[in-house]
């Protein structure tokens, strides 16, 4: 065997809480995991702030802490962290051929896929032009560089309504731009939006073209999807915060996808379509806040929200079932 080509037992594909949740109990199991961590070591949860709801921070968390308390903690049981991104997957044969841009082949006995989400984007032309000179998808990361300014978030949902009402602590206005007459935001995170008065809801409202020159973004041009017309907004920012797609590409054609693409598993377990590929074993539910039909599903994002629960939202964790590992 060439010093590029390895034997592992377990390889997890993913750094989010949940590639290191399973790298701490396959671990523990002495199974002797290698994880790659992938494009954003640590995941999602290192571009958000505070993280009021995992279990064991009284006082609350920030993400990046959050996640470098998880690598330590996968550490300290001896799983090998590399930083690099698999490139490919042949799931064809067991042991499972995996490459990484690191040079490594890697034949790994188990495969654990916690490949998380990545954000969508609206699809304009405008919007890719400016990305990085006006256009964002994170307010967290990049919301600091318009202290004082107008800006506009398009989306309607928990995290739109979570970035608008950051976005109102540090910008003169935020104008919230939504498709519909109602947000799809939990009822404590509607109130926080349309009780912020720097907030200004444009209801029933799409963008249609990012405004710019060469210094960036001066303008966003909205449409009123019932009335048809058009108005421009004087924003030097927009954020775009329409939810997330599954990071599945390199599985597909090799493992059975469902509709909007998340992996999906035996029923009642961790197992895909495939023997010996398996999920993380967490209810999407403990992560998003969503009471979802799809347990199987790994798209995380950290529950942190500081309003109340509704009760038939508050589904537990399952345990992690690794014998199979
Ligand atoms: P969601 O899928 O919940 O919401 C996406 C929003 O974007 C919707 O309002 C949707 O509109 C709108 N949208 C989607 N596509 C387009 C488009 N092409 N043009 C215009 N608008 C569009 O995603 P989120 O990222 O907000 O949340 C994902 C999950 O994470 C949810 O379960 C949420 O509860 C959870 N979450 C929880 C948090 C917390 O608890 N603190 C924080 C952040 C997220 P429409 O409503 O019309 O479909």
């Amino acid at each position: 065997m060439s010093e590029n080509t390895e034997n592992v037992r377990c390889l997890i594909i993913g750094s989010g809480p949940a590639g290191y949740t399973s790298a701490i109990y396959a671990a523990r199991a002495d199974l002797k995991p290698v994880v790659y961590q992938g494009m954003q070591p640590g995941g999602q949860l290192t571009i958000t702030t505070e993280v009021d709801n995992f279990p064991g921070y009284p006082e609350g968390v920030e993400g990046p802490k959050l996640m470098e308390d998880l690598q330590k903690q996968a550490e300290r049981f001896g799983t090998d962290i590399r930083f690099g991104v698999v490139t490919s997957v042949d799931l064809s044969n067991r042991p499972f051929k995996v490459v990484a841009d690191d040079g490594k082949t890697l034949y790994a006995e188990t495969l654990v896929i916690a490949t998380g989400a990545s954000a969508k984007w609206l699809g304009l032309e405008s919007e890719k032009k400016f990305m990085g000179s006006g256009v964002s998808g994170c307010a967290t990361c990049d919301g600091f560089f318009y202290r004082k300014q107008d800006v506009a978030i398009v989306g309607g949902g928990d995290t739109a309504a979570e970035e608008a009402t950051y976005l109102a602590k540090l910008c003169n206005k935020v104008y919230m731009i939504h498709r519909r007459d109602e947000l799809r935001a939990s009822k404590a995170m509607q109130h926080k939006v349309l009780n912020t008065p720097n907030i200004e809801m444009l209801w029933d409202s799409v963008p249609e073209e990012v405004l710019g020159d060469m210094s960036g973004v001066n303008g966003l041009r909205v449409r009123n999807v019932k009335t048809g017309e058009s108005r421009d907004l004087a924003v030097t920012g927009f954020f775009v915060a329409i939810g997330h797609k599954p990071n599945t590409e390199l599985f597909v054609g090799q493992l059975e996808l469902d509709e909007m693409s998340y992996i999906k598993t035996k029923p009642g377990t961790t197992q895909t379509s495939v023997e010996g590929v398996l999920l993380p074993a967490m209810y999407r539910i403990t992560i998003t806040g969503r009471p979802s039909p799809l347990p199987e599903r790994v798209a995380w994002r950290p529950l942190k929200q500081n309003g109340s629960w509704a009760p038939e939202q508050m589904i537990g964790q399952r345990t992690f079932n690794l014998k199979i590992c």
